[in-house]
């Protein structure tokens, strides 16, 4: 046996894998080569080396479940402080859409309802009919309320310049 066949085998016969006659040929080759039984040496501390490493990996501590278990069941509690800090994270972008809406209804309320009301109190002050205040009111279009309050105007006037006459 060659050292190039040899160490492509020292690794099998230090896993116990290498059949009994091939096994025999190299332990000759190993008695004479000192290179190739340092080899077998050094492999053998890697194999213990690796087989210390793997094993905490490997094999669960002991109640390692259990305790995983009562941590996920701890987190999944959560505290008081814990959900005021989510619903508050939640409520912010809420209260602030919340807001914007608000201050943007208000903004384009409020030109269109101080005119109407100016309007409006026009109206009354001329003494127009009760039904026909109630009609310009429930028009839809804030347009056509204002023409519809422009003619009430225009018709009231002419009703008391009439009555004047
Ligand atoms: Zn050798």
């Amino acid at each position: 046996m060659n050292c190039h066949r040899a160490e492509k085998l020292i690794s099998r016969l230090v896993d116990g894998r290498l059949e009994a006659g091939t096994a025999a040929g190299l332990e000759e080759h190993l008695k004479v080569c000192p290179a190739c039984a340092q080899l077998r040496v050094d492999y053998r501390k890697m194999k213990s080396l690796m087989s210390d490493l793997r094993f905490p990996e490997t094999e669960p501590l002991p109640y390692f479940e259990q305790r995983l278990r009562a941590r996920l069941k701890a987190e999944s509690r959560p505290s008081l402080w814990a959900v005021v800090e989510r619903w508050y994270a939640a409520a912010v972008p809420v209260f602030l859409v919340v807001a914007m809406i608000l201050v943007g209804i208000l903004f384009l309320a409020q030109p269109a309802e101080v005119q109407l009301s100016q309007s409006e109190m026009l109206l009354f002050q001329e003494q127009s009919s009760l039904t026909e205040a109630r009609a310009i009111f429930d028009a839809q279009k804030p347009e056509d309320r204002q023409l519809q309050l422009l003619f009430a105007g225009l018709d009231s006037q002419e009703a008391v310049r009439r009555g004047k006459q």
